[in-house]
């Protein structure tokens, strides 16, 4: 349960410099005086799994902190150890990728501030197709709000599922909701991250195996919601 791990009461409190040791925090002014800037993730993978989009990812935008978000425990070690593995096999490479053991849909604002990320990606998000559970999928209207709080304003959010019936669901809340706008087709297939979404993760790969379908989602939050 929950209280097996720790979560900081803000963004704050959490000690960013433990996950990203490779990245300083403390900036030079145009003085030449020392001072602290914080360390800010900018891209955030909710229920990142074994981590295959956050390793896809860090040689792409290196100088972008990332962080995976999973629940379970087991496998939040393995994705631990895993980028342990490559940053020691690739010295100066991977300290941009990190990990945290949390329950996203209950504390992703302790862990990340306003406007603070540049993209969210929920890749294979559980299905949870009974009706009386659909309050517990991982986008939903309630949720988008706290998405749009986390996201700066232009950022972006990515879903895929080989579920097609989850893929218009979460479609659909996003299209209901006022501060997300779809990209075109035309952004979208001029997005370099949009394009490796199907391949990058361990999920992604099995449904590949499988020859199976694939429903996209890409979604910007807008500065302000329209007006009528
Ligand atoms: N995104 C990965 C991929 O594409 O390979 C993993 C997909 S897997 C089907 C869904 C993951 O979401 C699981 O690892 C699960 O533990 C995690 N998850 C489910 N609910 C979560 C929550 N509330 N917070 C964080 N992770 C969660």
């Amino acid at each position: 349960s929950d209280s097996h791990f720790p979560i900081p009461i803000t963004p704050s409190d959490f000690n960013y410099s433990l996950h990203f040791p490779h990245f300083s925090n403390v900036n030079s002014n145009s003085e030449g005086q020392q001072k602290d800037s914080p360390l800010l993730v900018r891209f955030a993978d909710v229920g990142c799994g074994f981590g295959g989009l956050l390793v896809r990812l860090s040689p792409l935008f290196p100088t972008t902190l990332m962080l995976g978000m999973e629940l379970r425990d087991k496998v939040t070690e393995y994705v631990k150890e895993r980028i342990s593995a490559l940053r020691d096999a690739n010295p100066g490479q991977y300290g941009n990728i990190s990990v945290v053991r949390t329950n996203s849909m209950k504390y992703l604002p302790n862990y990340i501030g306003k406007a603070q990320l540049q993209k969210l990606f929920f890749l294979f998000p559980d299905p949870h197709f009974k009706e009386k559970n659909h309050r517990r999928r991982v986008i939903s209207p309630h949720l988008l709000a706290e998405y749009a709080y986390v996201l700066a304003p232009g950022g972006i959010i990515y879903t895929l599922t080989d579920v097609e019936e989850l893929g218009a669901w979460m479609e659909g809340c996003l299209d209901a909701h006022p501060l997300f706008e779809p990209l075109s087709e035309e952004e979208v297939c001029t997005d370099p991250v949009a394009a490796i979404l199907d391949s990058a993760t361990e999920e992604g790969q099995k449904v590949a195996r499988n020859e199976g379908q694939t429903f996209r989602s890409v979604y910007r939050r807008r500065v302000l919601p329209p007006t009528e």
